[in-house]
């Protein structure tokens, strides 16, 4: 019997509950089950698993709480420099865009890549040209504006070191957003959106809109978002790296995710973790981090929301 599936991220790290608030708790659990409820309209309507995963990151790009879209962090230049990518399993066809600026929607414009062009990947001033000839929305600069990434901006241009986005003093964040789904035609997909790592020098492109590192969907495999130390991230081509483990070592997705994120990434210093599902509908939401926000609901089971380990 066929059957849909969903999850979704919105960033890893040293999340503590004791530097949590309840309010803030409930505005991030209700931030993830809006976004799920997005990608699963879709998905139970008989939608591709693709159109699932852009709703559900829309939602969560244009939520301030997230480091991605509205509420990204700063670069060291005070910019917000956005990257995005998407792939769907089907067909191994993907589109990606990195250091875009004023792009309300940057998942949106990487599906409009893969959907609208012959190309893949596109960056800076081009893929900008190329976002006002599909007509992507753009937003002007204190639509993106968030005092609390600003003042991160600032305590880290202090310090001149490069944080993860949502640090704070000993909290450690990463709050970068992705998801992947399975829709009831069997298709599998995956996407990720960021604002990258807070003062980060400009052009500094992370692994969420690589394909192979930050994302990756293959039906035979699975679908994989990351979330994490962008350059650890990209140095073990995280995704394609668990889809090899299923193809080629015949590891199930849980074995191939245990073996990355737990042993290899931990090995060189990679903290972080994802989202990941097999064509059967498997989920599988590690991090070797101290938590990470993270959802995820199937055809034949109850949402599930979750924060820390
Ligand atoms: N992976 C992202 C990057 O390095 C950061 C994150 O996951 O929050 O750009």
């Amino acid at each position: 019997m066929s059957k849909y599936a969903i999850a979704i991220h919105g960033g890893a790290g040293t999340i503590l509950k004791s530097l949590m608030t309840p309010e803030k708790e409930a505005a991030y659990t209700l931030a993830l089950s809006e976004a799920i409820a997005a990608g699963e309209n879709i998905l139970k309507s008989g939608g591709s698993a693709l159109d699932a995963v852009e709703k559900a990151i829309v939602s969560l790009e244009n939520n301030p709480l997230f480091n991605a879209g509205r509420g990204a962090v700063f670069t060291n230049e005070g910019k917000n420099e956005l990257d995005a990518s998407i792939m769907s399993g089907l067909d191994l066809s993907a589109g990606a865009v990195a250091g875009v600026k004023n792009i309300k929607n940057p998942i949106s414009l990487a599906k409009a890549v893969m959907q609208q062009s012959e190309h893949v990947f596109m960056a800076g001033h081009g893929a900008e040209e190329f976002a006002r000839k599909v007509k992507a929305e753009f937003m002007p600069d204190d639509y993106f504006f968030v005092q609390m990434r600003y003042d991160q901006y600032l305590q880290a241009k202090q310090s001149d070191t490069i944080q993860l986005d949502h640090t704070v003093d000993k909290e450690k964040k990463f709050g970068t957003v992705g998801a992947v789904a399975l829709d009831l035609s069997g298709n599998t997909a995956a996407g990720t959106s960021t604002g990258g790592m807070t003062n980060k020098k400009h052009g500094r492109v992370g692994d969420t809109p690589v394909i192979g590192a930050g994302t990756y969907a293959n039906n035979i495999t699975c679908a994989i978002s990351c979330t994490g130390h962008g350059e650890f991230f990209i140095r073990s081509v995280v995704a394609y790296d668990i889809s090899c483990l299923m193809e080629y070592k015949g590891l199930s997705l849980k074995e191939a995710c245990d073996v990355v994120v737990m042993n290899k990434l931990v090995k060189i210093g990679g903290e972080g973790g994802l989202v990941a599902l097999d064509a059967k509908g498997n989920i599988e939401l590690p991090f070797n981090s101290e938590g990470m926000y993270r959802a995820k609901k199937s055809s034949n089971s109850e949402l599930f929301v979750g924060i820390y380990k």
